[in-house]
């Protein structure tokens, strides 16, 4: 099986080949087709298994270069996550010129907030600070169409619980939300519930 094979631009599968990715992983082969036809998917797949591809894909396969807002928020747990989320979002959408930024705390909100205005198609970031950009106004999201939440045990264990509810209710109810755990504990199921459309799909 082959990149090919899913409903992706040739600029993707040229990005996809440069970083060596030659065949979709596992979770990659479930995902790829129901997160690119915009189902809202729940994934309980672990780290390792190619899950920022999963989502980094459709991602940067739906975006619009030209639309100046954030189309897609990328929720994580922590920081260094936020990072490496960005370096991955960044290559897999190179030959799109796809602009992913990280936002996370106990860094300057001031430089964060420039590069949210520049031209940013996909925010990645830490629930703390992502809430304090949104109520300062500083994060843009009435042209958001994408969330991802990465790690959602992680978020739940972090007590990012009512931080993450917070942000959703800024949000546009028109979306499409993916979100990945490595466990799947009622209350991961209780916010996917809450959060997703009732046509959601589960991958394991
Ligand atoms: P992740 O689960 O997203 O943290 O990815 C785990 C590792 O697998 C990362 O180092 C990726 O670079 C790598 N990876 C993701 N997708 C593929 C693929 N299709 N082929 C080879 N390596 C991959």
């Amino acid at each position: 099986n082959r990149f090919e094979e899913f409903k992706i631009g040739q600029e993707l599968i040229d990005a996809l080949e440069s970083l060596r990715y030659f065949k979709p992983t596992a979770v990659q082969e479930e995902v790829l087709p129901l997160a690119l036809a915009q189902k809202d998917v729940i994934v309980e797949s672990q780290t390792g298994s190619g899950k920022t591809v999963s989502y980094g894909v459709p991602l940067c396969e739906n975006v619009l270069w030209e639309e100046n807002h954030p189309q897609a928020l990328v929720l994580v747990p922590t920081r260094e996550l936020a990072l490496q989320v960005k370096e991955d979002i960044t290559n897999i959408g190179r030959l799109k010129r796809i602009k992913a930024t990280a936002v996370f705390g106990k860094s300057s909100f001031e430089t964060q907030k420039s590069e949210l205005k520049q031209k940013s198609h996909i925010v990645v970031g830490t629930p703390g600070r992502v809430l304090d950009h949104l109520q300062k106004g500083t994060f843009k999201v009435d042209k958001l169409r994408y969330l991802v939440i990465d790690e959602a045990d992680e978020m739940l264990n972090m007590g990012f619980i009512d931080q993450m509810a917070a942000i959703i209710e800024f949000l546009p109810e028109e979306r499409q939300t993916l979100l990945f755990s490595a466990t799947m504990p009622a209350e991961v199921e209780r916010l996917a519930s809450f959060y997703m459309k009732a046509d959601k799909v589960s991958v394991k």
